[in-house]
């Protein structure tokens, strides 16, 4: 019997994503969320105190997979 404790599925809190998440020092800097993007989308509905989605995006950011 197999226990993989390096890493388990989390859920996204902004997009609702599955993604695989690794525990402990091995986080990524935008934990919980799935993506760096997620986290400055959830971090801007809150600094604008509105809980949706902002068009708003930090530049720097925008290579994204778009093909
Ligand atoms: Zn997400």
């Amino acid at each position: 019997m197999e226990t993989s404790r390096a890493s388990r599925p989390c859920i996204c809190p902004n997009c609702g994503k599955e993604y695989i998440c690794p525990e402990g020092q091995g986080r990524p800097a935008f934990f919980p969320f799935c993506c760096e993007r997620c986290q400055w989308i959830d971090l801007g509905k809150w600094l604008t105190g509105q809980y949706r989605i902002s068009e708003d995006l930090p530049p720097g950011d925008a290579q994204d997979e778009k093909k």
